[in-house]
């Protein structure tokens, strides 16, 4: 039976924190088992807010393939690709913009609000509204049926089977696949800060390649419960971000339930359970970390596994164009 095609990726715009650990990576590791899964390392996507600063791109791809094999995406199982080497992607970018609104890109929520997050205004790029086009374009070049999204990015679903039924419709096909969004089940991971997400933007996040040095700063540092000021007072665990890594990362959920209850009570300080913590997430962090490092210092073996697999993709990706342009008049 042909296995479902998921398509999925990051922009290499800096190195994976714990957010995208539990947002994403720990659903690859499990569908690369039972789907044909393309991951994409969207440098393309990446220059869009970034295209002044190119050389952070070409870094990042490789900090960013390190944290994939560390964490145990398999290449042998899953197809990891460069998206700027995949010439399939831009040309579908250029025949879809003929089918989507200058309205309707405007209008898209997601885009907004990151023109608005941004400060763009009206300095914002063709580049940069134009990039769910371009997404459009990365699912339907793998004929991808699933794309496991955050919820914020349902409008980009929602865009590209607008597309693919428009595509369709005109050109008399059934080439292009509509997809499914797989919402990431897992909630969002606070910041260290407390704020709702850990973003790399925000400077609010744990990396997966951060030195135990590092992360026992970021953990000091950690938000709690602000009005749990002596050791004595009893302490809250909503909104406590040490509490929401607890209940994730620390293996013994028998001893988080005792710190909590401990911590409510009153008596527990909040660096006894920041060491707890910083103990649990070594922890995990470590065999990551020394993996890490194997693959980082071997950027010749990282290479040829961007290579082997961008010609995969490459490959798949041609012939879907194939079909593509064959229902567009434009094979002569
Ligand atoms: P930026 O600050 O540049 O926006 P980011 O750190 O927010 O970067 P993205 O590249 O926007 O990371 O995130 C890509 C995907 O990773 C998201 O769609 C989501 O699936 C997952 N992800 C990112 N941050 C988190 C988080 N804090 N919790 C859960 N999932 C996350
Ligand atoms: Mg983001």
């Amino acid at each position: 039976m042909k296995k479902t095609v998921v398509l999925t990726g990051d922009r290499p715009s800096g190195p994976l924190h714990l957010g995208h650990y539990v947002g994403s990576l720990v659903s690859r590791v499990a569908l690369q088992e039972t789907t044909q899964q393309y991951v994409m390392i969207a440098d393309v996507q990446a220059l869009t807010d970034n295209f002044e600063n190119p050389e952070k791109v070409h870094n990042n791809v490789y900090e960013v393939l390190a944290d994939y094999l560390a964490v145990g995406i398999d290449p042998d199982k899953t197809t990891i690709f460069i998206q700027s080497m995949i010439p399939a992607i831009p040309e579908l970018t250029m025949y879809y913009m003929n089918l989507v609104t200058l309205a309707r890109v405007q209008r898209n929520p997601t885009v907004k609000n990151e023109i608005k997050q941004k400060g763009y205004g009206d300095t914002v790029t063709a580049g940069f509204v134009n990039y769910p086009i371009n997404q459009a374009a990365d699912i339907t070049a793998f004929q991808a049926t699933v794309v496991p999204v955050g919820q914020d990015q349902l409008p980009m679903i929602e865009q590209t089977n607008e597309i693919v039924r428009s595509f369709n419709r005109i050109y008399k096909t059934n080439v292009l696949k509509e997809a499914e969004a797989l919402i990431t089940k897992t909630a969002r991971l606070s910041g260290i800060d407390g704020q709702a997400k850990m973003s790399k933007s925000l400077g609010n996040a744990i990396f997966l390649k951060d030195t135990a040095d590092e992360v026992a700063q970021k953990v000091r540092a950690m938000y709690t419960d602000p009005n749990h000021i002596k050791v004595d007072d009893p302490g809250k665990l909503e909104g406590n971000t040490v509490f929401e890594y607890l209940d994730i990362f620390a293996t013994d959920k028998q001893k988080v339930q005792e710190l909590k209850d401990q911590y409510q009570k009153g008596g527990l300080g909040d660096m006894k359970v920041k060491n707890y913590l910083l103990e649990q997430l070594n922890a995990f962090l470590d065999p990551i970390r020394t993996c890490r490092q194997e693959y980082t210092k071997d950027t010749a073996y990282l290479r040829e596994i961007l290579l082997k697999g961008t010609g995969h993709a490459h490959e798949t990706s041609q012939n879907v164009l194939t079909q593509i342009k064959q229902a567009m008049h434009l094979v002569y």
